[in-house]
């Protein structure tokens, strides 16, 4: 399987952040999910790939091309969604596309047609009447109606309501359905992530805690409720993080086995990707909180 974006070792420092060393792939046909708390990096992360930062150090290739090198062809196979979506706000939707389609070899007028429909979008209104939600779906419809093969969208489900996230939702799966494309989208919606996304790639403080398959997380993570007589120095290596009150604890684990073999009468459950998150963070402890990495 050809990788569709490769990250390695890239960094980019400002005075107060850096992004370090960061490494990551997005195989063809994948849609990657890029998490983190706010300020965590995504952002700068996802400007750095596309060449709107300079990086400091390190190599992004996307589709095996460097993009200083190759930016005319690869914008043409990329699509972006904004959070902000930089429109000029005193245009209407259908001079905002007549500026921007040129700009694409392979704009599909077609599609573009279908999208506005779609996201029940009047080409007449003004930018600046639109809502939130109606913004996101224009830029939406932009960033889908030039044949691209990588989508790259930060936040793109902020502020849409459930309805439309859901659409959101089926349309990726349906830009997949074509075959040899590729998704990274950072959200803070982490149910969003549960229906549509193959990979999770977690940033913290700048640093990728991990890259992995969803479904590995979801099978090898568990989420334990036992008695806190249990907890001493040695069952605390089996937590990647605990939280422990007078009367019980709570703890996300990837030890299943080992956890069963020294503790009964412990409840056990499917974490959500969001409980993995935290625990890798070290967030949402309570005061008698113990972390262990
Ligand atoms: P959020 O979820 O809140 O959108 P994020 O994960 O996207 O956050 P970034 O926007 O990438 O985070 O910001 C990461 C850090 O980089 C922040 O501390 C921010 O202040 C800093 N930063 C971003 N852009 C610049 C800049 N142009 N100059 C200096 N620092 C910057």
């Amino acid at each position: 399987m050809n990788n569709i974006l490769e990250v390695e070792g890239l960094n980019k420092y400002y005075k107060n952040f850096s992004l370090s060393n960061l490494s990551f792939t997005l195989p063809e046909g994948c849609i990657a999910g890029f998490i983190g708390i706010n300020g965590a990096g995504k952002t700068t992360t996802i400007r750095t790939i596309l060449g709107l930062s300079k990086k400091t150090s390190g190599s992004v290739k996307i589709f095996g091309k460097d993009i200083e090198h190759n930016e005319h062809e690869l914008k043409n196979r990329i699509g972006v969604v904004f959070d902000e979506g930089f429109f000029y706000d005193e245009l209407t939707m259908a001079e905002m596309k007549s500026i921007i389609s040129p700009a694409y070899s392979g704009w599909s007028e077609r599609d573009y047609r279908a999208y506005m429909e779609r996201f029940c979008l009047d080409p007449r209104q003004k930018i600046s009447t639109l809502s939130k939600g109606m913004r996101m779906k224009f830029a939406l419809t932009l960033a889908l109606s030039h044949g691209a093969e990588l989508l790259i969208m930060d936040e793109p489900t902020s502020g849409l309501d459930p309805l439309i996230r859901s659409q959101f939702l089926d349309i990726m799966a349906d830009y997949m359905k074509r075959g040899g494309k590729g998704v990274l989208f950072s959200t803070h919606i982490i149910s969003d992530l549960d229906k549509i996304a193959d990979m999770i790639i977690l940033i913290h403080k700048g640093e990728i805690l991990f890259e992995k398959e969803k479904d590995y997380l979801l099978d090898n993570y568990r989420l334990i409720k036992g008695d806190k007589r249990y907890i001493d120095e040695s069952s605390r290596n089996l937590f990647l993080k605990l939280t422990a009150t007078d009367f019980g604890f709570t703890g996300i684990t990837h030890k299943i086995h080992e956890v069963k073999k020294n503790m009964k009468d412990i409840l056990v459950e499917r974490p959500t990707i969001e409980d993995i998150m935290l625990a890798y963070i070290g967030g949402g402890e309570d005061n008698n909180a113990v972390s262990s990495h």
